[in-house]
């Protein structure tokens, strides 16, 4: 198995048979040989600088039913909330003066956030933090759309994947979403010049070794800057309220993967991870991971933002959020630093042949 991992990291790629074979025959062992490689691929190319994104989830709302998610329009026991332009504005005044230069704005599928609203918004966070990327992450919208928030100043766009197979998808989604379309989302983000984030859930209902092997085939040929993955967490008010959770360790050996398959990639250690186990953000780093996301949300809507159960840092202040992470980061000898994190276009691909 050594010598798929080796391969992997000379060639940045293997056949779907190649990550079948290599996730279904992981052990303790080959986890930590992977680690070794995808913590050396990361170090080359980002040190052990970590960057953070400031996250404010502006609206709870969403028009759409995804059968894994806490606040899919199905759910009535939710508290539904939107933030105001002006109080996301004071989010990201908090997060600035935390040392935030990334902001993503995220929600559900919102229909009173109009292109027109979005793109006022746009303007205002870009205007008043000239220095600052502005990521977003707000569902499937047509070209045209994701062409205005572009054209406004959005600098990049998260919509994960959710997963690659086509009959995966219609088992977690609504038969009004499709795996083409948010494959056509994400393909005219690339087109428009979005720095473009896909992603996938690990051990989502449904899902095989197949679909996550899938899943690895399509992040290569679509080439994101980001990839954002982190383990399915049952939600107790929705269809898979009994679907045993993703695990920490599939997790982490997907993170692994990924870092040896795009190497310059910007790879998240998500709450979810943070969430399933009290080291798993620690541990996503050591696996190649080089971001984390704290919540700049105010704390008075954390609790009502709940896609999945039990989910972590619900109660504290933003500035207690970026200095337990920084502490964290340290803990393990990397550092949070001030910067936009921007994806490294001008550095050259390491080749190892040579
Ligand atoms: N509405 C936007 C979208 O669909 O891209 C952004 C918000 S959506 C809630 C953000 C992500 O949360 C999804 O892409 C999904 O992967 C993740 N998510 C939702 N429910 C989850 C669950 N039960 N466990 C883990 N992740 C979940």
């Amino acid at each position: 198995m050594k010598t798929l991992i080796d391969k992997l990291r000379r060639q940045t790629f293997l056949t779907k048979e190649e990550y079948v074979t290599l996730i279904d025959h992981r052990t303790p062992a080959l986890a930590d040989y992977l680690f070794e490689q995808s913590r050396e691929v990361r170090h080359h190319y980002y040190g052990h600088d970590v960057y953070v994104r400031g996250l404010i989830e502006f609206t709870n709302y969403c028009k759409n039913d995804c059968r894994y998610c806490g606040i899919r329009c199905g759910n009535h026991q939710v508290q539904r909330y939107r933030l105001t332009e002006d109080e996301i504005l004071s989010c990201c005044d908090n997060g600035y003066a935390l040392g935030f230069r990334t902001f993503v704005l995220q929600g559900g599928e919102d229909p009173y956030f109009t292109e027109e609203r979005i793109v006022s918004l746009i303007r205002r966070i870009k205007q008043g933090y000239p220095d600052c990327a502005l990521t977003l992450s707000i569902g499937e919208k047509t070209r045209d759309e994701y062409q205005a928030y572009f054209n406004a100043g959005a600098d990049r766009y998260l919509l994960r994947h959710e997963t690659a197979n086509d009959a995966h998808y219609r088992y977690l989604h609504p038969p009004t979403l499709s795996s083409a379309n948010r494959k056509r989302c994400l393909r005219d983000l690339k087109a428009i010049g979005f720095q473009t984030g896909c992603g996938f859930m690990v051990g989502s209902p449904g899902q095989t070794t197949e679909c996550l092997a899938e899943d690895m085939l399509f992040v290569k040929e679509l080439q994101p800057q980001m990839v954002g993955i982190g383990p399915f967490i049952a939600q107790h008010d929705t269809p898979f309220r009994d679907q045993p959770n993703g695990t920490m360790e599939l997790t982490l050996f997907m993170l692994g993967l990924l870092r040896l398959t795009l190497p310059k990639v910007l790879l998240p250690s998500t709450t979810a991870l943070g969430t399933i186990h009290p080291l798993g953000r620690e541990k996503g780093i050591l696996a190649g991971a080089n971001v984390v996301m704290p919540n700049l949300s105010p704390v008075s809507v954390r609790d009502k933002y709940l896609l999945y159960d039990n989910k972590i840092c619900t109660g504290d202040e933003a500035a207690e959020c970026r200095n337990c992470l920084s502490l964290r980061m340290k803990s393990i000898g990397y550092t949070v630093v001030v910067s936009r994190g921007d994806y490294p276009a001008d550095t050259p691909e390491r080749n190892e042949t040579t």
